[in-house]
């Protein structure tokens, strides 16, 4: 991981550019994923559009990942690679997106539903984003890096939910891995103190049933360790006056599905246009 850079306002507008380019194509693919469709399918898809937005991939190539998206169905958790298996009604999919655009990067990340879902696959997605937004808003001036963490941990941990260790948000911005390490566990009152121009990719990480996971030999996937389902969620924020400040939206995913919702409401200084 690299080290943490401040930015500046003009930094900040530049990486939500590119944020924004990842949420609209998330909005796209959510009028994509039905059953049957598969996730190369989706890759192709959202690669075309990221490039239409004058983007390039920002996971293509990057420590050698070989597509555009990250697609993580039902126990895999993320990382996981585009194939032609067909989605199945039922099925729950993580869809982890980069684009890199002005030298900046965005990454986010949302696990959609396959048609209909179980009432307890529909409530891990619930808590899972729930937990996300309840991080989101510990990153403000006086708080540390534990209290985000602490946040999340508690949040999903209350729910009999695994919280993963292995893998954590990070700082964002001309490198996709920047510094700080943002952990989705943690202690109150620890770790590095939150400053304004600090950009974060927040990102929850959480299992049905124990937090412990394991790799497929492809060197990429990464799966339940008991084959439980997994959710994953991904924003990117930044500290601005000391208050979280949401670069990336959900609203385009909301916006192809016909619902609306205030999640993000109090998280972004200008209203965003769709
Ligand atoms: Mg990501
Ligand atoms: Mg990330």
């Amino acid at each position: 991981m690299g080290a943490i850079v401040l930015k500046s306002l003009e930094e900040i507008e530049l990486i939500r550019e590119s944020a924004l380019i990842v949420s609209k194509t998330l909005g796209i693919l959510a009028s994509e994923i039905k059953p049957g469709i598969t996730s190369l399918k989706l890759d192709k898809i959202a690669e075309a559009h990221i490039r239409d937005y004058g983007a390039e991939p920002g996971f293509l190539g990057l420590y050698d990942f070989p597509n555009t998206l990250c697609v993580s169905p039902n126990s895999h958790v993320v990382h996981g690679i585009p194939n032609n298996t067909p989605l199945e009604e039922g099925d729950i999919i993580s869809i982890d997106c980069g684009a890199l655009k002005n030298g900046f990067y965005g990454d986010h990340a949302y696990t959609f539903a396959v048609g209909n879902i179980d009432s307890k696959v529909e409530k891990l997605l619930r808590i899972t984003k729930a937990s996300l937004y309840e991080g989101i808003r510990t990153f403000k001036e006086g708080n540390r890096i534990g209290d985000l963490g602490y946040k999340i941990q508690s949040f999903c941990e209350k729910e009999g939910y695994g919280v993963v260790r292995e893998l954590v948000g990070h700082g964002l911005g001309t490198i996709m891995h920047e510094g700080p390490e943002v952990p989705n566990y943690g202690r109150r009152g620890t770790g590095k103190k939150f400053l304004n121009g600090m950009v974060l990719a927040i990102e929850p990480m959480i299992n049905q049933g124990t937090h412990r996971i394991n790799q497929l030999k492809d060197g990429w996937t990464i799966l339940t360790a008991d084959g439980k389902i997994s959710a994953h969620y991904e924003h990117n924020v930044a500290l601005v006056d000391g208050k979280p400040e949401l670069l990336s939206s959900f609203k385009y995913i909301y916006a192809s599905q016909g619902i609306t919702s205030d999640e993000e409401e109090g998280l972004r200084k200008n209203p965003l246009v769709l």
